[in-house]
């Protein structure tokens, strides 16, 4: 656990009693602060009360001379609604922060990597945690992935905190304070949250602030808000600069050409790795995630072949392209992630022959923009809520069928096939949809898949 002395003696409330929240109370009590909680759900107050938390209600509770206000950052604050307690809160000049600040302001003296973006945070985020590791680097993950902040390892002086920030919490970060900071990418995302696009690139864009030197900035170049916010920074004067791009030279930075992963920050650009030779890393998303990363390596020392090492050697993340197994040249690709069409995008352009198993809560648009790529699916399995709507958009293009439940459409597709036989067949669960109208989550989902691929082929084992 990592204790946060600050707070020693000081009232705190702690505002949202989910794993993390839990988990703050938990550090602050140890370290001397007189912890309060709350949480709007009974059931959650019930959870702080039984670890012996005191709660006050929130709409009634005295806030003058607290010291801070530890926010769960899902709940909303300002916008769409505010909420009354961060209302009073801020009115009585009380700060809100969030357990991931609590997090850097007590370990000052260790290396702070932070990385955001609309997608690809995870995987950049567990691969650059991946790549130092490997390396022989004393480094935590953490933020919005993996175990709650203060449950990490206190690494102090030496130490590298890698950690994911969504746009939520990079609003409740006043000390944040980071080394590096990566800026993926920008696309239109969580805009109740943040008053229109302008406020969420204004979240996005906090990850730079106080930056410690030499102030590195990473930053993807391939979207128009990036690209404007890279010049902005290069402008400034404040920051050392690195742009990431896959879709064209990044003079001064990595870029990605062919699959091929290019460093031209020295004087001549210099090829460091074929992407397209790792399994694990597939599509050009997965090489902007590479580039940012190859950026994080450089800045931090690490020699090429180190980096290479790491890449090679990355394990992936559960849920997104992970591959279950192989069977006869067959593989068994789970995606669970892919909630919306966007993100299923990325993975059909990754493969021919695929055996689609798609559909749950369709958002809206459903699969139609996917029309482009509908030439590579030999047959879609659909299922959930949007089996129906999902049909009519395949219709005279792509077979189709509808299942009562995923198993089946599991066990079908993997009949078909394998004994089409076809090169690269691939089965591939990538919904396009969120999993609720079947599923608890996105995991459960992807979970299933992956048991009911094992159960149905034994012999499939990822490589
Ligand atoms: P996040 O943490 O930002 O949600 P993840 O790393 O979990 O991102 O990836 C989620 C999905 O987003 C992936 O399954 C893939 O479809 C897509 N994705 C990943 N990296 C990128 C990227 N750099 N650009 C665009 N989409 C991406």
């Amino acid at each position: 656990m990592v204790p946060t002395p600050r707070y020693a003696g000081e009232r705190v409330l702690v505002m949202g009693l989910g794993k993390s929240g839990l988990s703050a109370a938990a550090s602050l009590r140890a370290s001397g602060a007189e912890v309060q909680v709350w949480d709007d759900k009974p059931a959650q107050v019930q959870e702080g009360a039984a670890r012996g938390f005191s709660a006050f209600d929130g709409a009634k509770m005295n806030l003058e001379g607290m010291r801070a206000v530890v926010w769960s950052p899902g709940i909303p604050h300002t916008l769409p609604k505010a909420h009354p307690l961060a209302t009073r809160a801020r009115a009585a000049g009380v700060t809100l922060t969030c357990d991931v600040d609590l997090l850097v302001e007590a370990q000052t003296d260790a290396t702070v990597v932070g990385i955001t973006g609309t997608n690809g945070k995870s995987t950049t985020t567990a691969l650059t945690a991946h790549v130092f590791k490997n390396a022989g680097r004393k480094t935590a993950v953490g933020g919005n992935i993996g175990i709650p902040a203060l449950e990490l390892e206190p690494l102090g002086l030496g130490g590298t905190y890698v950690l994911e920030l969504s746009s939520y919490q990079l609003e409740l970060m006043p000390h944040l304070h980071c080394d590096t900071a990566v800026l993926l990418n920008i696309t239109p995302d969580h805009l109740d949250r943040h008053g229109g696009l302008e406020g969420y690139i204004a979240a996005k864009r906090r990850i730079f602030s106080y930056q410690r030197h030499p102030r590195t900035a990473i930053v993807g170049i391939d979207d128009p808000h990036c690209a404007a916010l890279c010049r902005a920074l290069r402008d400034d004067g404040l920051h050392t600069v690195i742009p990431v791009s896959v879709q064209g030279p990044a003079p001064g930075g990595f870029h990605v050409a062919n699959g091929v992963l290019i460093d031209a920050t020295g004087s001549r650009p210099a090829e460091i790795v074929d992407l397209k030779t790792i399994a694990r890393l597939p599509g050009a998303h997965n090489w902007q995630n590479a580039a940012a990363v190859a950026a994080v390596a450089h800045t931090h020392g690490l020699s090429q072949a180190q980096l290479v090492a790491g890449l090679r050697t990355f394990p992936g993340l559960k849920h997104r392209q992970e591959l279950v197994g192989t069977v006869a040249n067959v593989s068994f690709i789970n995606d669970s992630k892919a909630t919306n069409a966007d993100a299923a995008e990325k993975a059909l352009l990754c493969y021919d022959n695929i055996y689609w198993i798609a559909g749950g809560v369709a958002k809206e648009g459903g699969i139609a923009p996917l029309a482009p790529l509908f030439p590579r699916i030999r047959h879609a399995f659909l299922i959930g809520e949007a089996a129906d709507t999902f049909a009519d958009t395949l219709e005279g293009k792509v077979p189709y069928a509808l299942y009562e439940d995923m198993e089946s459409a599991i066990e079908e597709a993997g009949e078909m096939a394998l004994k089409n036989k076809l090169p690269g067949a691939t089965v591939l669960l990538s919904p396009a949809c969120a999993s609720f109208d079947m599923f608890k989550s996105f995991e459960e989902r992807g979970d299933r898949f992956r048991d009911e691929v094992r159960e149905l082929w034994p012999e499939a084992v990822a490589q």
